[in-house]
């Protein structure tokens, strides 16, 4: 079987996604790029038990690439709009509780953290459209801009990187700025020119650089 590696990548990023109760139920679906192909989570799947022969490999326009009994996830287009509009190289998307009440309350989750600076600082609140359709992967895609992560109203939140790894970090990390911003509503928050100030420390102190332009996290002092 073909992208073994990226195939088993998935099912572990994904039983990371389901222990780390960042889903319910069949919500949730993850992707890796390998050249001009995307490797996929199938459609209803429970990330939980997802396993690496049950991914479904579609190329750039989404057309089943490898032979298979299971059909691409539902959000197909978000994930392939993504690797079109950003340098994603892995997509993670789940229904994390705290992300999904940030988007129901808010047009931000506002940078309550300087950690919010690896994903580009404020996450915009993408409004609600039905899964699956052309209006939800629109909406997706502009409050992605010059962001590594979006919130999606009454839906869940999407995070890229370069890797599963990082995709899956990005999407735990606004999950966690979302807990944070629910326990202290209207608390203090940073402003653009104080998470510059962060990217910039990173980087003077050659940790590795993170933001919408390079989607790799910090190193663990940040
Ligand atoms: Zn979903």
């Amino acid at each position: 079987m073909r992208f073994a590696e990226q195939r088993t990548a998935l099912a572990k990023a994904a039983a990371r996604l389901a222990a780390g109760g960042l889903t319910h139920g069949s919500g949730g679906n993850l992707s890796v790029r390998a050249d001009d192909l995307v490797i996929l989570t199938p459609s209803g799947c429970a990330l939980e038990t997802v396993t690496a022969e049950q991914m479904v490999v579609v190329d750039l326009d989404g057309r089943v690439a490898e032979p298979t009994p299971y059909r691409p996830t539902s959000e197909l287009r978000i994930h392939l709009d993504i690797y079109r509009t950003t340098p994603a190289r892995a997509v993670a998307h789940a229904h994390p509780v705290a992300s999904i009440a940030v988007a129901n309350t808010a047009d931000e989750l506002p940078a309550v953290h300087y950690t919010a600076a690896m994903l580009g600082g404020a996450i915009r609140v993408a409004p609600y459209a039905v899964f699956g359709s052309d209006e939800l992967r629109d909406a997706v895609r502009d409050a992605l801009r010059d962001r590594t992560a979006a919130l999606m109203r009454n839906h869940g939140s999407v995070a890229y990187g370069d890797t599963l790894d990082i995709a899956c970090a990005h999407l735990e990390l606004v999950d966690w700025l979302a807990r944070i911003h629910l326990a202290a509503p209207g608390g203090a928050t940073l402003d653009a020119t104080a998470l510059t100030e962060v990217v910039q420390t990173a980087l003077a102190r050659h940790y590795t650089p993170f933001g919408p332009e390079s989607t790799t996290p910090a190193g663990s002092d940040l």
